[in-house]
């Protein structure tokens, strides 16, 4: 315990009036606090993840927090040796996760949020549905006992599937679940807006559930947008549901192939990653580009020429006002 490193997962839906000049100054701020990660700006609010040094990831939850805007923000925080991104993007978009639900406001109705001992006491019940409102390859690796997945590849294709929990849930209560509940305030609200009655989504997500309820009940491990690729959240009653992509024996452990141009994202046991350097393949363990293999499946994306000012604007000297 008490390593040197904070992960920062949070988002809220807040009206932010100027996106574009609050990206500007957001970014500056997160450079002082060398600070890096990924934060999406929009009219609507604001999610981000980053990793800093602890004290850094501190003051940058304390100076949110000051701000009335996020006052209300629940930071997920995990500590660990060393930076989780490779680089800062501050980034505006027209939606803080892309849905296409832009006429949707959770600050005006979203589904009943739930802590994660009330979502672990109620998932289970029979008049209850568990939907997973992630995409395939993040349920592929890990999700809930029992839950309802969606065949979606991004969480944009989740309104064209409701026609099919209206045909098979549409009496049922519903919980909704994601990564860090920022998907369950449109998805859940959305549900609402399409009859159902009794909808409810957990609060934190999957790793708020693993730090208050042990995880319980959640099966494999849970994606993460950032260099740890996945995390054990169940402390409780833990199991691999993945199994390795060569030989198929249980097996949680992703890596990325070896072979740049393949680059497939899968289980492969430590053996099996051996016997192919890394790769997924024969065929791709004989690609000319075939990266060297160090036992962790894990690449570096390219970072010379990086600077940390990339994309932060600064003012052209006309702009700024004496
Ligand atoms: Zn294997
Ligand atoms: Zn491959």
């Amino acid at each position: 315990m008490n390593k040197p490193y904070s992960i920062l997962l949070y988002y809220c839906y807040t009206p932010i009036e100027d996106p574009e000049a609050f990206r500007e100054q957001h970014h500056l701020f997160c450079l002082e606090l060398n600070l890096l990660g990924r934060i999406i700006v929009s009219k609507e609010g604001l999610n981000g993840t980053v990793s800093g040094l602890k004290e850094d990831c501190d003051k940058y939850m304390a100076a949110m927090h000051a701000d009335p805007r996020f006052a209300k923000i629940d930071f997920k925080v995990d500590e660990s040796d060393k930076h989780a991104f490779a680089k800062l993007h501050v980034r505006t978009k027209a939606e803080i996760v892309h849905s296409g639900l832009l006429h949707i406001d959770p600050n005006v109705r979203t589904g009943k949020h739930l802590a994660p001992k009330e979502f672990k006491e109620m998932k289970d019940r029979d008049d209850v549905v568990v939907v997973d409102m992630r995409s395939d390859y993040e349920y592929t690796v890990g999700r809930f006992k029992n839950a309802v997945t969606l065949d979606i590849e991004n969480f944009r294709e989740f309104p064209e599937k409701v026609e099919e929990l209206k045909e098979k849930f549409k009496d049922k209560k519903i919980l909704t679940y994601c990564t860090g509940g920022i998907k369950c305030e449109k998805a859940s609200a959305f549900l609402l807006e399409q009859g159902f009655e009794d909808v409810y989504q957990l609060h934190g997500g999957i790793i708020k559930y693993g730090k208050e309820a042990g995880g319980e009940d959640f099966e494999g491990k849970c994606y993460v947008f950032d260099n740890r690729v996945a995390v054990d959240v169940n402390s409780v009653n833990p199991k691999v549901i993945s199994t390795c992509h060569v030989c198929g024996t249980p097996d949680d452990r992703m890596v990325n192939c070896a072979n740049p141009v393949c680059n497939l994202h899968v289980a492969i046991c430590e053996k099996c990653g051996w016997e192919l350097d890394g790769a997924c393949s024969t065929e791709c363990k004989e690609h000319p580009e075939k990266r060297p293999y160090d036992g962790t499946g894990y690449y570096q994306k390219e970072m010379n020429g990086y600077n940390p000012l990339k994309g932060f604007n600064r003012k052209k000297k006309t702009d700024v006002q004496v």
